[in-house]
């Protein structure tokens, strides 16, 4: 192991490369080789890496202001949560850095809800194989096997039941209940989206009893799923949003997005020195500008059909299984094979994939890759299919 890496923190097992430079879909490494990146930074670089769009909003922002402090307004905090309200259902934009942030923010401001209009109730329901973030509060949300033994006792009042199972929800609803909070595709949990009957249910569950529909959209929003929110697809408006991840193309900064009635937190309950910083919204003022371009949906749905179809020929070629997810966030099954091996595999052939569960490997490219790039990641894993 290379010495200079042990000033790093091991928090995860990094291959010994040091990436120096991205353009597009691709990533350059220090020995000048390149990488076709179908990761892009964990579905955070909308727009593939250091696109321009991205770059002049930063370079030209940095020259102006970078911080003028979260107690004053700043144009490009007000411009960007203009336009994140002018194209949903929300009224009122909280700024934060991390999509974990804005998930805590959004836990607060609906624990504050329940002790203003529901006598105190605080509860949110969570869902098994979920995951809101890698703060305390939000890994007591997800519900993540692997994190439930970790950093004990965490934050109480979630209560877990199985994704996509209206049932087990209703029969969980106590007078203590003041949330449902869920992606509308799990990410982490290798690409399950919520049968639409589900999530309609949800929003008659929690009207019939008064409770907050929050969606977790860190993953899923800004374009992401073929549509600007996935809420859209399903017909449904929930009543709080989180953002994070593609909402910056790259840069950190994420997004609490609330119906009025909720917006409820009064001076002094939330905040953070960096929130709602020029240089930051800058940049997501810009990659949503980018994204609501007219054109912008009709080509992340045809890249997702496209890359759907290669993805079915490589399962029914190599005998692997189910293709899901929505727009430019898909999975497949490998079968019997380790996902991690066929990963591993196409790192060896200059192909960043992700396999975030077992037997999942997980496609989030940048939302303009072409289609020849397409191509060539397809046939990067048909030959590493070929050789195990
Ligand atoms: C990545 C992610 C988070 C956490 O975002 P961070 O920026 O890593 O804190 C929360 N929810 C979902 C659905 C995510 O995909």
């Amino acid at each position: 192991m290379n010495k200079q890496f042990d000033a790093i923190m091991p928090i995860t097992p990094r291959p010994e490369i040091i990436f120096e430079q991205g353009e597009g879909s691709w990533l350059y490494d220090s020995q000048g080789e390149k990488y076709l990146d179908c990761v892009q930074g964990w579905a955070v670089n909308t727009l593939g890496h250091c696109s321009p769009i991205v770059t002049n909003a930063l370079t030209q922002q940095a020259g102006r202001l970078i911080n003028a402090s979260p107690a004053f307004y700043n144009g490009p905090m007000v411009e960007c949560a203009n336009k994140l309200i002018e194209h949903s259902v929300f009224d009122q934009v909280f700024f934060a850095n991390t999509g974990s942030e804005a998930n805590e923010g959004a836990i607060k401001l609906a624990r504050k809800w329940g002790k203003v209009h529901k006598d105190g109730a605080y509860k949110c329901i969570t869902f098994d194989g979920a995951f809101h973030g890698r703060t305390l509060t939000t890994m007591a949300a997800s519900g993540k096997a692997a994190f439930a033994p970790m950093f004990e006792p965490k934050t109480p009042g979630f209560t877990k039941v199985p994704y996509n199972d209206l049932g087990a929800v209703a029969e969980a609803i106590d007078a203590e209940t003041v949330a449902i909070m869920l992606e509308p595709i799990q990410g982490e949990a290798g690409v399950i989206p919520a049968d639409p009957e589900f999530i309609n249910g949800l929003r008659a569950l929690a009207d019939e009893h008064d409770l907050l529909l929050v969606v977790d959209e860190v993953q899923t929003g800004i374009a992401r799923t073929g549509s600007l929110f996935a809420y859209e697809s399903y017909g449904i408006e929930p009543d709080i949003m989180t953002l994070g991840k593609g909402l910056g193309g790259g840069v950190p900064i994420s997004a609490l997005l609330a119906k009025a009635s909720c917006c409820v937190f009064e001076a002094g309950e939330q905040g953070g020195t960096y929130n709602g910083n020029p240089l930051m919204t800058a940049v997501s003022l810009a990659v949503l500008n980018e994204v609501t371009r007219p054109d912008f949906l009709v080509g992340v749905n045809k890249r997702s059909e496209y890359l759907t179809q290669q993805l079915m020929a490589l399962s029914e070629q190599f005998g692997l299984g189910n293709v899901r997810g929505k727009g430019l966030l898909l999975a497949i099954d490998t079968g019997e094979l380790e996902s991690a091996k066929i990963a591993a595999e196409c790192l060896q052939k200059k192909l960043l994939i992700n396999a975030p569960q077992q037997h999942a490997l997980r496609f989030m490219p940048a939302l303009n890759i072409s289609y020849a790039e397409i191509d060539q990641a397809i046939e990067i894993m048909s030959e590493v299919l070929s050789s195990l």
